[in-house]
């Protein structure tokens, strides 16, 4: 039997999260984001105003809905303020050690019944599960970019995940008005064990010389029919993600086809980690992007 859920907690206020707590506040639950940087909640918090309020000038959603929406989120300034959550979201960034301390803090105030989810991109559930209190009650609940716009949630049980949190689960996910697609636990799961390959194979497309960024992009979106080249679409993603899948498909499934592609680690060394620091495989910093190789 499915859970009521009323109020969700999202961990982590980064261009996820803040979409995350964005569409659970306009399907009507309460909603407490949290980050270890207050002024990412602070942020957060203004990023899921302005994009409501372009919906309300594209007619997706009313004034009185976005008001209602924007009355229901509030800041946890703490990870003990998440406590009385029906479902807490953890969505911050990809990187196992800092989920494991996340979820060893959170399990201390969250309330027993209360089931845990982690939008991770490709980092194993059953893994992040045994480092709780609550296997049975943690799952999978991986959004896509830019999560208001994106229709599928894919959704993930680790070994020991229950019936009630799985159909808690779908049914949160259809009061988004999302759909969900399953996944069984392997690294990077579906979408992105089959994105980040091509996304990793366009780098080195690019480091071996093979095309510029420009037509890497524009061969993929005219001759491949995808909406977004793929260099423009890892920018989009951030390019610390896109590494951390990559490294993780690669130890995960021990396939030397998965290793990330010198290149990229380069700019992720530089700090060059895409849109989110206006600086990527495109300089955002101008009035239209720039290729920067
Ligand atoms: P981001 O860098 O924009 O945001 C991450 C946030 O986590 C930051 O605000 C950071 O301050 C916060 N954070 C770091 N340590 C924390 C802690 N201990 N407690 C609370 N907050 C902490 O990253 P993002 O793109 O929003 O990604 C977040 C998660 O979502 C990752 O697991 C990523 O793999 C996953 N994801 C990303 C995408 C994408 O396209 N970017 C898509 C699906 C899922």
């Amino acid at each position: 039997m499915a859970q009521i859920i009323r109020k969700v907690g999202v961990i982590g206020a980064g261009q996820m999260g803040n979409g995350i707590a964005h569409v659970c506040a306009l399907a009507g639950y309460s909603v407490l984001l949290n980050d270890v940087e207050p002024d990412r909640i602070k942020a957060g918090l203004a990023t899921i105003n302005g994009n409501m309020a372009r919906q309300v000038s594209r007619k997706l959603i009313s004034e009185d809905e976005r008001q209602a929406a924007l009355a229901r989120i509030g800041a946890a300034e703490t990870i003990e303020a998440l406590g009385d959550c029906d479902l807490v979201i953890e969505s911050a960034v990809e990187k196992e050690e800092v989920k494991r301390k996340i979820f060893a803090e959170l399990c201390k105030s969250l309330k027993p019944d209360a089931i845990i989810g982690s939008n991770t991109s490709s980092i194993s559930i059953t893994r992040l599960a045994s480092n709780t209190d609550r296997p049975e009650r943690f799952i999978g609940i991986h959004f896509m970019n830019p999560v208001p716009v994106m229709e599928l949630v894919e959704v993930i049980r680790g070994i020991a995940t229950d019936d009630a949190a799985f159909e808690t689960t779908r049914e949160f996910v259809a009061r988004l008005g999302k759909t969900m697609a399953v996944a069984e636990d392997f690294p990077a799961f579906i979408v992105n064990r089959i994105l980040l390959p091509m996304i990793n194979e366009a780098v080195y497309t690019l480091y071996e010389g093979v095309g510029t960024v420009e037509s890497i992009d524009t061969a993929m979106r005219l001759g491949a029919n995808h909406p977004m080249g793929p260099l423009q679409l890892a920018d989009f993603i951030g390019l610390d993600t896109c590494l951390s899948v990559m490294q993780v498909l690669y130890e995960g499934l021990a396939d030397s086809k998965y290793r990330p592609c010198p290149l990229l680690v380069k700019y992720v060394e530089a700090g060059w980690l895409g849109r989110k620091t206006q600086r990527g495989f495109y300089d955002y910093r101008g009035e239209k992007p720039v290729p920067t190789r």
